[in-house]
């Protein structure tokens, strides 16, 4: 089933820092607080809307919610709690940050309801920690996350590529951290700078260089295979894109079809790898089929997949052909004769 998730933003409400990278109120829009009435209305309006069968679920972010005084915690997932508790929706879930939790909140949350909980974890790096103003070494977010699972808290880390400070050998050390840690889940926003952030004052004074939307899309890729590879699933890359994004955004990799343009570069290194471990003769070509749905990405923007191996191997024809008998992710590569199957979970 589908999911549909009913977001509740409360911009900055419990936030004990101010994130370098960070202004929800820009990228939510939203400048005051919600409170529990406006909860309970947004809930209300957004069930009224579905008509389809969908496992929905309200969640809340944009802030530090379990920083939050237990009172408040407990005005704004009432009307949630309520919800649940009348079959409307499935889960409750929330954001914030890793040092703020402890067993006597998580045992709070379970009480109402909450079944999942994402920490804004960024990075492993403390070096980048410390550069994005975090106030947190990596070494809470281990605690934390121990303290999710024995709650029996579902656990999703979000992760912020591209930070001040951070190169691959930083990358790979979250990367390894993550899967150590083993999470239910992972989100993949690389850093973009925003105006009204303190990113944005380091960018404008040229201390500062975002990643290019290329550089983004290979670090993103990198993760994502090795997340997956190891069973944790990503369930984004890249921040939804939205008009009030558009109009903050000043610099760095943003790009509305973010995700898209990391699972193409994925079938890009897939292909690849594959064509530089394995004769070909490249005067015969070959035909890649794939699932359907993976057309545009398997081509990449503008085709551009094909175009670079064409170019790179100097070969006569790439075909593609769609079938649905294969798994979405993976590729059947056919070559004189033969079939190779080309798994994500293949080392590349
Ligand atoms: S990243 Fe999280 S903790 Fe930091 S300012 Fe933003 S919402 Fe608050």
């Amino acid at each position: 089933m589908k999911h549909y998730i009913i977001p509740v933003f409360i911009p900055h409400l419990g936030c004990l820092h101010e994130c370098i990278f960070c202004n929800q109120r820009k990228i939510t829009g939203l400048l005051t607080p919600v409170t529990a009435r406006q909860v309970a209305a947004v809930i209300q309006e957004r069930l009224a809307d579905i008509n389809q069968a969908r496992r929905i679920e309200v969640a809340f972010y944009g802030g530090s919610f379990t920083a939050l005084p237990q009172a408040m915690q407990n005005e704004l997932l009432a009307p949630a709690s309520q919800a649940l508790y009348n079959g409307q929706i499935h889960a409750i879930r929330l954001s914030t940050r890793p040092d703020c939790i402890t067993g006597s909140t998580l045992a709070n949350l379970r009480s109402h309801g909450v079944s999942i909980v994402e920490l804004g974890v960024q990075s492993f790096d403390d070096a980048v920690l410390f550069n994005a103003a975090r106030g947190h070494s990596s070494q809470i977010v281990a605690e934390a996350v121990n303290l999710l699972k024995a709650a029996g808290i579902s656990c999703g880390l979000q992760l912020m590529p591209g930070l001040p400070g951070e190169d691959w050998m930083s990358l790979i050390t979250t990367v390894r951290q993550t899967v150590t840690l083993c999470p239910d889940f992972v989100r993949i926003y690389p850093a973009i700078v925003i105006a009204g952030t303190r990113l944005a004052e380091l960018y404008q004074q040229g201390v500062y260089q975002p990643l290019s939307l290329p550089q983004a899309v290979a670090r993103c890729a990198y993760m994502k295979l090795v997340f997956e590879r190891q069973g944790i699933e990503v369930i984004r890359t890249g921040l939804q894109a939205s008009e009030e994004l558009d109009k903050n955004v000043l610099a760095g990799p943003y790009h509305p079809a973010f995700g898209e343009l990391v699972d193409s570069h994925i079938f890009y290194l897939m292909l690849t790898r594959f064509i530089e471990q394995n004769f070909f003769d490249t005067e015969t070509g070959f035909t890649i089929v794939h699932h359907p749905k993976d057309t545009s990405k398997v081509r990449g923007q503008h085709n551009n997949n094909l175009s670079r191996l064409r170019l790179q191997y100097n070969l006569s024809a790439i075909t593609l052909c769609a079938d649905s008998t294969v798994i979405p992710g993976s590729l059947l590569l056919r070559h004189k004769g033969l079939s190779f199957l080309l798994s994500k979970k293949a080392k590349i």
